[in-house]
């Protein structure tokens, strides 16, 4: 590793605080914390008498009722399945503002039940105590977590009359929303209470977070007002407790939904990341720091690079910098016993502060060339970022010491909430100095500027770096690898509707979703010519020229391919939702357009395309997340559905009522079925569905997926758990199941009960799907597929390019992209194995994908290989396995809903109602040949006495080729024409309500 050089050290009394050290040593370890004066500097900050501290004490709370810790697996059951609570916070009127908090029973088994840690249940007495005695504090629940648990913030300011708080929030939107004039309003400038914010505990097994904060809170609730009254009357300080109480509980880094809320900013299946998001929106700080551990020594961000493209990091550098040089002081001059230092020469964490190489903190910007950025923003601090805030996620020091790294020990909690309270007061002490906090409110106000106004996005780039103003500690670090990539912002980004949309369902989460992370939308009033497109009046607009047209485009833009630039990324390195999730979204124009496309009007919302005709037959098209939703929730009702090959349900009229529930429900567009729609209601390939049992081998990602796509009759499996039932005779949870989803390893050996038992159930047309290496080995371990899966780069990642194959049952409504993390791609296919979709040929659009060190693995080696194969059992048991990765994190919602179609397709059919037992059935093709490139095809299907008309599927190397229609006669000849090369025939007779399917073997033919 490089190391940067560090600077060289300051001296260790600071000025500002008027001589006085401010040493965490001398915590103590109750929560009344001893703080030295920060009046020197303090006082000199823009002040305003009339808003001082009134003398009025705090209400408080009058009572409190006790509430139960929730029960686990129903609450969790109910928080995956309903969509998270996604309404912007309603904030207080005036402060202080002091609710009745709930409270909760001890927990016996709570993680964070130890020496030196607060429970969540010890939160809200706490609070509720400050809240009796002190103006100064105010609380608000906003939002649960999975498991129920209330999630507070904290604003600590000088108390507000109504007039005061409606005249900051009038400044706060000012600021974003006409920034030219706040850039020029004095009374702002000189009045606005400096929004800094800390949040905590997001990792649930980080705890000291949490409690670093509430010792801070302590403090400033408690010192005499010549102490903190001027940073009270000054900023409103804010403060998210723990913003994952189940992980603080149970000790989990993830939440309840087993799922990392610090990567979920931006996908928001969680309500933690959804809260901390509209939480983010509300404040909208010019500072925010989110407290983590554990990396061995205290690390303050910024980060190294990559860097965000998007981000005006000329802006939002310096002063972040500067900030954590000035942590890294306190904190070693604080001279914490048992603190960790980093010697910057050897790169190392050394346990004494020994001399100027070890008087350091890890700040990542300057001690991690690779491996710790800012690209993706699915983590808080980076997230925040685009509220125009200089951010950092703080990791503390000492891990995790106690049962076997799983909990944390008192003695390494005591050093990790010293060193986390002095990194806030540091951090709050930078912000108090006024020439600072005027500057990042400058800085704040600038972000919006250049996003309202339109300006062309100047990437951060060397050449530019000493014309840049404020700190300037950063700039001999600032290296090649810093250098920001150019980004062309279009004018706008158009989401149609209509014919060119891929799917409606999809377009309209999409608008929800941009709305929801506050990015204006409209709506065009016109059909409006646009980039050779006319895009008809109602498509959705998103224009750059917007106060967050920042992080706008990075949720929107497809992201560049950073492979070139460092050599690993800390996560995922592209994330798009115009290429991932599901809808069509064209980049339109160039952000220096004078004119915008066409005229809009705002929205608040996706309108509502629900729409049932007056008769039926009805059809709806299966493209999109919502209308895999709407299919399920029509079978769960038990309404008789078929979908056809091209994608298109068809439901009968006699269930118009259930069609008009399900439309209104989903914003489902319903139309009448065409001639075509009801003509195809015979063709073989028409599936009549029936209410999917899905057992699955997997993670949270499997089941989080399955429930977004409405999927709700789920069976976790593993290949432990079904050799164990079926070596004891006992169910294997296979009983009930239509189809089994692999997504992680099903390791069960040759000749085991377990194999025989999954056999067994492909035997009687249990269909196997799956993704990655192991989905391919299930299909492949029982006889459904043939080939070798290949698993790329494991740390590659990235949107890729795909080519669907034009006969594949994805085609209709296919995607050209998917994401991969990583990739795997099958080779070596046998007979009877169907390439659906390929890697293109030079398949990595956006991301971070190498070969290993070994030289494999790369995205070279995946061009134009199989990313999506079918196979079929002779039981008429299907596969589909996916070498993308479907349902990362539940992030591509396009591909999820080709997982929903791809059941639908493999599974088998309903059963008709009273049809009884079905007689078994045979199928036999020969193939003779009659002229150079004419075959006659003869077909045969056996059925005993029971009658046989139906339908034979002649497919030629997995292909549909020709429909025969057989009837009473046993034997049925048809001529068929094949081109030159290799053929694969065989022959599919799709069965009656009496009949069972069947098909014939292979024949194989070569033509020229
Ligand atoms: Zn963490």
């Amino acid at each position: 590793m490089v190391l940067r050089r560090p600077p060289t050290l300051r001296a260790t009394t600071r000025s500002r605080w008027g001589g006085a050290t401010l040493l965490a040593s001398a915590l103590g370890l109750t929560l009344t914390v001893p703080f030295s004066p920060v009046v020197g500097a303090a006082a000199a900050e823009p002040d305003d008498p009339a808003r001082g501290l009134a003398s009025t004490k705090g209400r408080g709370p009058a009572t409190a009722t006790r509430v139960a810790e929730p029960s686990r697996a129903p609450v969790v059951r109910r928080a995956a399945a309903a969509p998270s609570v996604r309404d912007p916070l309603v904030m207080p009127t005036s402060y202080p503002s002091q609710p009745q908090l709930r409270l909760y029973r001890d927990n016996p088994d709570d993680a964070a039940d130890t020496p030196q840690l607060l429970t969540h249940p010890d939160l809200a007495p706490q609070l509720t105590e400050w809240m009796k005695s002190s103006d100064r504090i105010s609380t608000q629940v906003v939002g649960q977590s999975t498991e129920g648990r209330d999630l507070y913030l904290v604003t600590v300011t000088a108390p507000e009359r109504e007039e005061d708080t409606a005249q900051q929030t009038a400044w706060r939107e000012e600021i974003e929303s006409d920034p030219v004039a706040a850039a020029a309003d004095r009374t702002l400038q000189a009045q606005y209470k400096t929004p800094v914010w800390f949040s905590a505990n997001i990792h649930g097994n980080e705890w000291e977070g949490t409690d670093a904060v509430m010792r801070y809170i302590d403090r400033l609730v408690t010192a005499p007002e010549s102490e903190v009254g001027s940073i009270l009357r000054n900023n409103r300080l804010y403060f998210s407790l723990s913003l994952n109480p189940d992980g603080r509980t149970n000790a989990t880094r993830a939440t309840a939904l087993g799922l990392d809320p610090n990567r979920d900013m931006i996908t928001d299946t969680t309500p933690e990341a959804t809260s901390f998001v509209r939480t983010a929106q509300a404040i909208q700080p010019i500072y925010s720091a989110d407290l983590h551990g554990y990396t061995s020594v205290l690390q303050v961000e910024p980060t190294g690079p990559p860097h965000g493209s998007n981000y005006e990091y000329d802006v939002y550098l310096p002063h972040n910098y500067a900030l954590a040089l000035d942590v890294e002081q306190d904190v070693v001059a604080a001279d914490i016993p048992g603190n960790t230092y980093f010697n910057t020469t050897t790169g190392t964490v050394v346990p004494a502060n020994t001399g100027p190489e070890t008087a350091h903190i890890k700040i990542p910007y300057r001690d991690t060339p690779s491996g710790w950025d800012d690209f993706p923003p699915i983590f808080t601090a980076q997230y925040a970022a685009f509220e125009g805030a200089s951010t950092s996620t703080v990791e503390l020091p000492l891990r995790r010491g106690a049962a076997n790294g799983s909990r944390q020990t008192p003695e390494r909690a005591r050093v990790n909430v010293a060193v986390g309270t002095q990194t806030i007061m540091s951090m709050v002490d930078y912000m108090t100095v006024p020439t600072h906090a005027r500057d990042m409110l400058r800085n704040q106000i600038e972000v919006f500027r250049r996003g309202a106004a339109g300006e062309p996005k100047t990437p951060l780039t060397q050449d530019r770096i000493a014309a840049v103003p404020g700190p300037a500690q950063w700039k001999p670090l600032w290296d090649a690898a810093d250098d920001q990539d150019p980004v062309d912002l279009p004018r706008a980004y158009v989401i149609p509707v209509g014919d060119d949309q891929r799917s409606a369902s999809d377009a309209s989460r999409l608008v929800d979703q941009l709305l929801f992370h506050d990015i204006e939308v409209g709506r065009l009033t016109a059909d409006t010519a646009a980039g050779g497109t006319t895009y008809p009046a109602g498509s959705y607009v998103v224009d750059l020229h917007q106060p967050k047209r920042g992080l706008a485009n990075s949720l929107l833009d497809l992201g560049e391919d950073i492979t070139a630039k460092v050599p690993t990324m800390y996560d995922i390195s592209a994330w798009s939702y115009a290429s991932l999730w599901g809808a069509t979204v064209d980049s339109v124009g160039s952000t220096s357009d004078a004119a915008p496309v066409g005229a809009t009007t705002p929205v608040t919302a996706a309108s509502s395309d629900a729409a049932v005709p007056e008769s039926g037959p009805y059809a709806f098209d299966v493209a999109g997340v919502d209308d895999v939703r709407a299919l399920n929730a029509m079978l769960e009702a038990g309404v008789p559905v078929s979908l056809l090959a091209d994608g298109t349900a068809v439901v009968g009229s006699s269930s118009r009522t259930a069609v008009g529930q399900v439309s209104e429900q989903f914003d489902l567009p319903v139309r009448q079925a065409s001639a075509a729609d009801r003509a195809a209601l015979e063709d073989p390939s028409t599936r009549d569905l029936e209410d999917l049992t899905i057992a699955y081998a997997g993670t949270q990602d499997e089941r989080l997926s399955f429930s977004q796509l409405g999927f709700d009759d789920l069976v976790p499996v593993t290949g432990a758990g079904i050799q164990a039932a079926a070596a004891a005779g006992t169910p294997t949870g296979l009983e009930d199941a239509d189809v089994l989803w692999v997504g992680s390893e099903l390791a069960l050996t040759e000749g085991s009960a377990g194999r025989a038992a999954v056999q067994a159930f492909v035997d009687a047309g249990g269909s196997v799907l799956g993704r990655g290496a192991d989905g391919f080995d299930a299909a492949s371990t029982y006889g459904l597929v043939s080939g070798t899966a290949v698993d790329g780069n494991p740390e590659g990642n990235g949107i890729v390019a795909v080519d669907t194959d034009a006969e594949s049952f994805l085609a209709p409504f296919g995607m050209d992209e998917a994401f991969i993390y990583p990739a795997t791609w099958f080779t070596g296919l046998g007979e009877g194995t169907t390439v659906e979709q390929r890697y293109a040929d030079d398949p990595l659009l956006a991301g971070h994908w190498r070969p290993t060190e070994a030289g494999t693995g790369g995205s070279d080696a995946a061009a134009g290989q199989a990313s999506v194969v079918s196979g079929e059992a002779a039981s008429g048991a299907r596969s589909v396995v996916f070498g993308t990765s479907v349902f990362f994190r539940t992030h591509p919602k396009g591909q999820m809903g080709q997982v929903g179609r791809s059941l639908f397709w493999a599974a088998g059919e309903a059963p008709d109602e009273g049809s009884g037992p079905k007689v078994a059935s045979s199928t036999t093709l020969r193939v003779v040949k009659t002229g150079a490139r004419e075959y006659r095809l003869v077909v045969s299907v056996d059925t005993g006495d029971a009658p046989r008309a139906g339908t034979v599927v002649v497919r030629d190397r997995g292909a549909q080729k020709r429909v025969i229609r057989v009837d009473t006669d046993r034997v049925e000849r048809r001529t068929i024409r094949l081109g030159p090369g290799r053929h694969v025939l065989k022959a599919q007779y799709g069965g009656t309500p009496l009949v069972a399917p069947s098909a014939s073997g292979r024949s194989v033919v070569r033509v020229g």
